[in-house]
């Protein structure tokens, strides 16, 4: 509408002109008239040409009389300009449209669900132990209808670990990442229950779990036993400390929300306490030394978040104390990031370099107490000497190490006695040596690294499995069906003969599921400085790329990988609010 009456004025302004200087005779132009011709622009611009010849001589000649028209005319480029931009826009306000009327849609869906229907109680019983990527993305995936399906988990939520690191300074809010387990439940087709419990001990023999309320509010029921028919573990692992003094009772742990929540307090105590009136200068050192133990992926990313915050928003609003502050990590490998390629490495290391954290390799912590920590570090030379690091606050994140109840588990099951760092599975995720039980993610052991893109393909291949498995009963019982009213009604059967002989060439399909095979699309992390590292599949091979372009990359992808599209709206005010108005400082 507005381009049509903007092209209407054009067009009219000459055409006026033309009315008052030639005393031609008006009605031509008059808004009756344009109005009756606006269908088209070659209607409005053929009106002018057919009244020239109503024009007089005078005016006609003043035209004549300018210089020719170069063939070429100047005024094409901005045109083409313009039309391009108009384009653009057209376009931008059409996806922001639909974009804004998607996140209403899905508001709405989530919000209003459709009716479930109740379980059939005669359908097996499956018990999912975790709410994390593996069994989340088993959940999502599984034709609930087909089971009775029982969620247990001390977490009543799923997390978007990969912004972890993000939350502890603020630059995204912990409920941004978190989806509320009941609300994915409650989009499944068949009702499934959740149980929020730790499962303490699963007693094979008996098909029982165990379970405890260990929240803060207790009924009088806070312990009971729940069966299954089939068991699904995702459980995940815990921190690991390997047993070194000092880090279980001093260091900040990177794996929960309390965590991340806990090592935002922390922060800020740090910086106000290093700000208190007469602190002693050797004082407000230690407290504003931020030690990360730990070159993985969550300490780089952690030890780089750090620094912006301290750049971005503690430098203009504590000035005096912010040149003192300090990141340290340390590493017990020869480098960070090991399982990227050598120039991404090297990329990592100078940028760090850059942003003045000082990288520690070789070097391996001894002890760990309230204010120091105690390390061993190899020289070039190979030579092996102590250091003390003073901190105010030290993070560790160093790997996983199993829960106790996977060790029970492992214990009960003689096949696993080998097994060190998890349950053992086969290549379809069955824990080798027991009856009737799955295992995913970062407590299973099938060859992978311990990564949400390994737990979350594994979740969503066992959900095909069991979808599958049950469909075969249904046409196991089928053929059977179909097979005993043949013996027992003799006469024309040919509708039937071909009726099995039409399931049991989908039952052989259903059955010819291939192994588990992981998939993997690349590594990503955040270093800092709006820059980030990514080894990315590509074809049959890999790209390594680093810088501010793949920063933008890494925000994409971790945007795109959220649960829903709300944490995915959340997540993206969250960045632009830290962006526009700073992180929030105040300590909680
Ligand atoms: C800070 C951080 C950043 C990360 N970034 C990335 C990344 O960028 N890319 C990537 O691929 N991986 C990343 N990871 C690793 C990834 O998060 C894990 O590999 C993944 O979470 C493993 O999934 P899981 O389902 O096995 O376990 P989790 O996701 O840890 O879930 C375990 C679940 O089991 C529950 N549970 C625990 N004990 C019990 C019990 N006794 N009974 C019942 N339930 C129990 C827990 O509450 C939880 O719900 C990151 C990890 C962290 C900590």
């Amino acid at each position: 509408m507005a381009s049509s009456s903007r092209v209407l004025n054009r067009l009219a302004g000459p055409a006026r002109q033309l009315g008052t200087r030639t005393n031609a005779p008006a009605a031509t132009f008059t808004t009756t008239s344009c109005s009756r011709h606006l269908t088209s622009r070659s209607a409005l611009v053929a009106k002018p040409r057919t009244r020239a010849t109503a024009i007089p001589r005078q005016f006609t000649r003043s035209y004549a009389d300018a210089p020719p028209t170069p063939a070429k005319t100047p005024v094409k480029k901005p045109r083409r300009i313009r039309t391009t931009f108009r384009w653009l826009w057209r376009a931008t306000y059409l996806s922001l449209l639909t974009g804004v009327g998607f996140v209403i849609y899905d508001g709405y869906t989530d919000r209003n669900p459709e009716e479930q229907f109740a379980p059939d109680p005669t359908k097996k019983t499956l018990v999912v132990l975790g709410t994390g990527w593996g069994s989340v993305a088993f959940l999502k995936k599984l034709d609930t209808s087909n089971y009775n399906v029982i969620v247990i988990s001390p977490r009543n939520y799923f997390l978007f670990t990969p912004l972890l690191p993000s939350c502890t300074t603020g630059n995204i809010e912990h409920r941004s990442i978190m989806e509320p387990v009941r609300q994915i439940l409650r989009h499944k087709k068949a009702h499934a229950k959740f149980y929020e419990a730790e499962a303490t001990r699963v007693d094979v023999e008996k098909k029982v779990i165990k379970i405890t309320d260990n929240s803060d509010i207790k009924g009088k029921v806070h312990e009971t036993e729940v069966p299954y028919d089939m068991l699904v573990v995702g459980v995940g692992a815990e921190n690991a400390t390997f047993g070194i003094p000092g880090v279980r009772e001093h260091s900040c742990f990177l794996k929960e929300i309390r965590d991340a929540q806990a090592i935002r307090t922390k922060i800020m105590d740090c910086v106000e306490t290093a700000a208190f009136k007469d602190q002693a200068p050797e004082e407000v050192d230690r407290l504003l030394h931020m030690v990360v133990v730990g070159g993985g992926p969550t300490g780089v990313e952690f030890a780089g978040e750090l620094r912006d915050f301290f750049d971005d928003d503690i430098q203009k609003l504590i000035p005096d104390i912010a040149p003192r502050f300090k990141v340290t990590l340390i590493e017990a490998l020869p480098n960070v990031l090991p399982m990227f390629s050598k120039q991404l490495i090297d990329y990592t290391e100078s940028t760090f370099k850059e942003e003045h954290i000082n990288i520690l390799t070789k070097t391996m912590v001894k002890k760990v107490t309230d204010r120091t920590v105690e390390a061993e570090i190899t020289g070039p030379d190979g030579k092996k000497s102590s250091i003390t690091i003073p901190y105010g606050l030290l993070v560790w994140a160093t790997g996983n190490t199993l829960r106790p109840i996977v060790k029970d588990l492992m214990a009960q099951i003689p096949a696993q006695k080998d097994s060190r760092r998890g349950l053992a599975v086969n290549e379809y995720l069955v824990v080798q040596g027991s009856r009737d039980i799955w295992a995913v993610g970062d407590c299973a052991v099938a060859g992978y690294a311990p990564t949400a893109q390994v737990a979350s393909q594994e979740g969503a291949f066992l959900a095909r499995l069991f979808n599958n498995m049950a469909k075969t009963q249904d046409l196991e019982q089928k053929i059977h069906d179909l097979s005993t009213g043949l013996n027992l009604k003799p006469g024309d059967t040919a509708a039937e003969t071909q009726e099995i002989a039409g399931l049991e060439k989908q039952l052989r399909r259903i059955k010819d599921i291939k192994p588990f095979h992981y998939s993997h699309q690349g590594s990503l992390a955040y270093i800092g400085s709006e820059k980030a590292v990514a080894d990315v599949a590509w074809l049959n091979g890999n790209v390594a790329s680093g810088g501010k372009l793949t920063y933008l990359f890494w925000r994409s992808a971790y945007l795109s990988m959220c649960f829903s599209t709300r944490n995915r709206v959340l997540v993206a005010l969250d960045w632009i609010k830290a962006k526009l108005y700073g992180r929030d400082i105040s300590r909680e």
